[in-house]
């Protein structure tokens, strides 16, 4: 047997759970593998260490509630979701009004610098998005478009 399937018996081993032949084999490899060895004092230790702790005792009906839990898969993702969107529908609507502040800022700032570069006064804004909506190049399909809208005959 390899190291590999040695380590995988050696818990067994230690505990005289293999059989008969398993544990002659594993006993024969431990007496020429160092590695093993080593893993099997690891083992030891630690069984040393969980002998020590001492017992605590659980609150009542502890064993019981622990097995509901256990048993209660379907209730426990579903509050990992309800966790999930309660965190993250906040941040979503704090993002959504932070770009629109800071979009309509910058449209608002960019329309300002088209409109304060012409003649046209800012403040009468039914004039401003006339101009706008009206300033096609003409023989352009919005231009077509918006004379016969405003009953003009195109030539
Ligand atoms: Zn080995």
């Amino acid at each position: 047997m390899r190291c590999g399937q040695i380590k995988r018996k050696l818990s067994a081993f230690f505990d005289h759970e293999l059989s008969e032949s398993e544990e002659i084999i594993v006993d024969e490899h431990l007496k020429e593998c160092e590695g093993c060895q080593s893993n099997m004092k690891e083992l030891g230790e630690l069984c040393d260490i969980f002998v020590r702790i001492p017992d605590i005792s659980v609150p009542f009906y502890f064993r019981t509630r622990l097995m509901q839990k256990i048993n209660a898969p379907t209730e426990v993702s579903l509050s990992f979701i309800e966790k999930f969107r309660r965190a993250v529908l906040p941040v979503a609507a704090a993002m959504a009004v932070i770009l629109s502040l800071v979009l309509g800022n910058y449209i608002g700032e960019n329309l300002y610098t088209i409109f304060a570069g012409s003649s046209i006064s800012e403040n009468d804004s039914v004039e401003v998005l006339d101009f706008a909506l009206n300033s096609f190049p003409e023989g352009s399909l919005s231009d077509i478009y918006q004379n016969v809208l405003n009953g003009e005959k195109s030539e």
